[in-house]
């Protein structure tokens, strides 16, 4: 799953690296009019997805009202289909340089890589010349003198060390998959500062790690992608009913996309899950939710596809038959809501082929 920015600097943070000053302004209404740091402050989106800066999720504040202007405007911007939930509000920092630096497990030589360059900031995808370093217990000073001669700061040696050692166990400790720090800043003031922090962590690593409590949940490891240009995306409870499905899709000449059993819990938690997952999945245009109600109440799990569809502003058209208990208030639930039920699933089918 992948971290916001705030959550991953909390990590860095329990580590003691060093990030800028901030406070979090939760959008829902609680801590809406916190006081903000001293002025100048950076307001950013906290959005799943990288490149904030240049869609204009990320501003400068110099005043109060400036400031209010600024959460409202970044507050309701839709970036990439993700509406924020939370704002970060940073204590601007005064840039003398931007480096770039990340940790990533190389598959094939099975060691944990250092990436860096000596340019960091926004458009550092299409850089080329990237310094790698192999990480590991004793590597961790030498690493320290690469990087201080790469971002050209060699008084800055045994600080990057330092901060080598950290990474290295903040990756490991927490399951990382991938920790990226874009732009690490050196200020004026001669201090590294983790200016922006990418961090996703292993899915499969969340049975032992109770502490885990992000915006993003683990994955659903039931999903299966079947067909990455699929256009027809499925989700269903039980692994039966779930393969009757994608069957029946395929059936009808549609190219199902996925493979997806909810089980028991068709939660909002497990729902929204789901649609981040199929997001994913770029040439998806019709979803269809077929699910049995003999545990779960239909009722409620309207109630959950509902407030889970609210997170996403380009979600593919619902096809949703939901059958047993309670459907028929979940029916009067989906109307009010302007979604509709179909009352089992040759008719969603039917409903996706004529568009
Ligand atoms: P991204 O666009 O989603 O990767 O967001 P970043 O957090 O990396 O921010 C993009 C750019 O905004 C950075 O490279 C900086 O140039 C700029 N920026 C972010 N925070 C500050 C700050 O505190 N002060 C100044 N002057 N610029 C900032
Ligand atoms: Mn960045």
């Amino acid at each position: 799953m992948r971290l916001l920015e705030y959550e991953a600097k909390s990590l860095l943070e329990e580590r003691n690296i060093l990030i800028p000053h901030a406070n979090l302004v939760k959008l829902s209404g609680y801590g809406r009019n916190l006081q903000p740091l001293a002025f100048p402050v950076v307001v950013k989106s906290q959005v799943p997805v990288g490149g904030r800066g240049k869609v204009g999720g990320i501003k400068l504040a110099n005043d109060p009202d400036e400031y209010r202007r600024v959460i409202d405007g970044i507050g309701a911007l839709v970036i990439k289909g993700y509406r924020p939930k939370t704002l970060l509000v940073e204590q601007a920092l005064d840039i003398a340089k931007e480096f770039y630096l990340s940790i990533v497990i190389n598959r094939a030589a099975a060691t944990i890589d250092m990436i860096a360059h000596r340019e960091g900031g926004v458009e550092i995808e299409s850089q080329a010349d990237f310094a790698t370093y192999i990480l590991h217990n004793h590597s961790f000073s030498r690493v320290g003198e690469s990087l201080a001669e790469l971002y050209g700061i060699e008084d800055k040696s045994f600080i990057l060390a330092d901060w080598a050692e950290k990474l290295y166990h903040c990756f490991v400790d927490n399951d990382a998959t991938l920790l990226e720090i874009n732009p690490l800043i050196l200020t004026k003031q001669g201090e590294l500062v983790a200016g922006d922090c990418k961090m996703t962590l292993d899915d499969d690593a969340a049975f032992r790690h109770p502490e885990w409590d992000f915006e993003d949940k683990p994955a659903n490891s039931n999903f299966v992608t079947l067909n990455t240009h699929g256009t027809v995306a499925t989700i269903a409870n039980g692994a039966g009913l779930a393969m009757a499905t994608v069957d029946a899709v395929k059936a009808a000449g549609l190219t199902p996309a996925n493979f997806l059993d909810i089980g028991g819990g068709a939660t909002v938690e497990s729902i929204t899950k789901s649609f981040a997952q199929i997001m994913e999945l770029d040439d998806v245009t019709a979803i269809i939710i077929n699910i049995f109600g003999g545990i779960v109440r239909c009722d409620d799990v309207a109630n959950a596809i509902i407030a889970a569809k609210d997170d996403f502003a380009n979600l593919p058209r619902l096809y949703i038959r939901l059958s047993g208990t309670n459907s028929e208030q979940a029916a009067d639930i989906l109307i009010s809501a302007g979604l509709s039920l179909y009352p089992d699933l040759a008719a969603c089918i039917k409903g996706v082929s004529h568009g």
